[in-house]
């Protein structure tokens, strides 16, 4: 469950401001859109991913201490990819010949193309 920036109150995730202290809790008052706040009243700029590449164009960046677009820097922008387990093991294995059911029958060919010649002199 989410705290309210503010009171530090825990809040439903799907509130649109804070019901203990009123505090906006989404931007423009819809549900799907976040609004990150500072807690401590410091900029949320000097932690912010798009700060530190420096692709932000807000006008209140570098002050910004509260924010629609924020992204924790200590975070990674896209999650560390994990392999389905339909990759591992038996099926793994089947998956990789089917993909590589091409290259795997032209060395066949060659494999029996050879013990045929080796065989024959
Ligand atoms: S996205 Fe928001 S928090 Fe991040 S640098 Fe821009 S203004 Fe600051
Ligand atoms: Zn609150």
């Amino acid at each position: 469950m989410p705290i309210c920036p503010q009171c530090q109150k825990p809040v439903d995730a799907q509130e649109l401001s804070c019901p203990y202290c009123d505090n906006p809790l989404k931007a423009f008052g819809h549900p799907g859109i976040p609004l990150y706040q500072s807690s401590d009243g410091t900029s949320l700029c000097d932690r912010c991913t798009y700060h530190l590449d420096d692709t932000c164009n807000f006008p209140q960046r570098p002050d910004a201490k509260s924010c629609t677009l924020f992204h924790d820097a200590s975070v990674p922008l896209v999650g560390a990819k994990e392999i389905p387990t339909s990759q591992l093991g038996w099926r793994g294995f089947k998956n990789w010949l089917y993909r590589y059911r091409g290259l795997i029958a032209i060395a066949l060919l060659i494999l029996i193309s050879v013990t045929i010649a080796l065989s024959s002199s």
